[in-house]
């Protein structure tokens, strides 16, 4: 892998690199859609190419079961496959084994699972996970770790963390092996649950094991916990993590925590929310989500976004027409999936802009104001809170514009500069 930063925000820790890969260049900051079992749902790889996205995202413990290494291993390898000319990354299957599993339980081996299909234990162990994904031959890999729920406490957590750490090593023993494919790159997962002390000692293990890792991931987020517990745990991650490689936050989707990501020096992330919520009839837009199943819509006869160069904006599919079809049709999923993946990659490729032309803080506002309908309608207090430990004060308006005062209990519009 080949990790170049090309901008770095001067008020922020965004920053822009270009990550190299065996299937050509990613430009960082960027969403990885998931095509769980080997396709995105609703769209075919070719469809996902013409997109403009350059990677996304196969779950492991799908593409293990269906269509399985064998076939894998024939094919040669997932890219293949499925058809896909571009960069892939894998999970390790950790987390669907514990969140699919009806049965599951983790020892120091590996996690113990019932097989959905016939019930039978079946182990995956750090070495099988590695050895799975060298059949699938994703671009990058995902190293096994002991996973547990964000909202869990108690002693189990620092297992988890510990064991993580010992199963770091097992992963890069197997995958560093001679006979290892040399194209794929293997992240660390950073574990320590919420709790900033374990963190901490999980970041100095996983750096100390530096020159074995390509880029490190934070997991253990996302599953629920307090978003102002969220924002710090990744800004102490992304504060300590070494800054000449990727740095992944796992599962975020939502537009608002993207950026308050790549604000605190988040490189890469993936989630199901965008193509999920499409086939749900949302549409993902600027000026916040629109449920395209809602009646208001039935004779809107205007695209989702005039400015938004997806298939569906473009050919002028009204929302009329989605309405119609998000109801009844997969026509409808189809059309909102190309325009939420285009969204995304929008987004990202909106904030790599700013960045480079060092006016990220100027970009993070005229998002927010115009996605949440400015700071009157409320903007989230963890995201304020987050922006502004890295030099973003969403509050405080530009020159010329509105600033809100709060007296007391209650709140008062007032001018910055006199303006009326
Ligand atoms: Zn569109």
């Amino acid at each position: 892998m080949q990790f170049e930063i090309l901008a770095k925000c001067s008020t922020t820790r965004a920053r822009v690199s270009r990550m190299t890969l065996a299937h050509g260049p990613t430009m960082l900051p960027t969403f990885m859609p998931v095509a769980t079992q080997a396709a995105l749902k609703g769209l075919t790889p070719q469809q996902v190419e013409e997109l403009g996205i350059t990677l996304m995202l196969n779950n492991t413990y799908h593409l293990n079961l269906r269509p399985g290494t064998k076939v894998l291993d024939a094919a040669g390898g997932a890219h293949k496959f499925q058809n896909w000319r571009r960069n892939l990354l894998t999970d390790s299957g950790g987390f669907q084994m514990v969140s699919l599993s009806s049965f599951s339980k983790v020892t120091e081996e590996g996690v113990l699972f019932a097989s959905p299909f016939t019930g039978e234990p079946t182990m995956l162990t750090p070495e099988e996970s590695i050895r799975i994904q060298h059949s699938v031959g994703a671009d990058i890999i995902m190293q096994l770790d002991d996973v547990v729920s964000s909202l869990t406490v108690g002693p189990r957590v620092e297992e988890a963390m510990l064991r993580s750490i010992r199963w770091l090593d097992r992963c890069i023993a197997y995958h560093t092996a001679t006979d290892s494919p040399k194209t794929q790159n293997l992240f660390a997962i950073v574990q320590g649950g919420l709790d900033h002390d374990l963190r901490d000692r999980c970041l100095d293990e996983m750096i100390r094991r530096k020159d074995n890792i390509s880029g490190y991931a934070v997991g253990g987020l996302s599953g629920g916990e307090e978003k102002d517990i969220f924002w710090r745990i990744i800004a102490q991650c992304t504060a300590k993590l070494p800054g000449d490689r990727p740095l992944y936050s796992m599962g975020i989707g939502f537009a608002e925590d993207l950026l308050v990501c790549v604000a605190l020096g988040i490189d890469m992330a993936d989630c199901v929310f965008p193509t999920r919520t499409a086939r749900f009839g949302v549409a993902l837009t600027f000026d916040g989500p629109l449920n395209l199943k809602l009646t208001r819509h039935a004779k809107s006869f205007i695209p989702i976004d005039e400015d938004c160069p997806c298939p569906t904006c473009r050919n002028r599919v009204s929302r009329a027409q989605l309405h119609h079809l998000a109801s009844h049709d997969t026509v409808g999923a189809h059309a909102l999936t190309q325009h939420n993946v285009v969204f995304q990659a929008r987004l990202m490729a909106g904030a790599r802009k700013a960045i480079y032309s060092d006016t990220f803080p100027n970009f993070i506002r005229s998002f927010f104001s115009r996605y949440f309908g400015g700071p009157d309608d409320g903007y989230p207090k963890w995201c304020v809170d987050a922006l502004k430990s890295v030099g973003i004060d969403l509050l405080e308006g530009e020159e010329g514009a509105t600033r809100r005062v709060v007296e007391g209990d209650g709140a008062k519009w007032e001018y910055s500069d006199g303006v009326v």
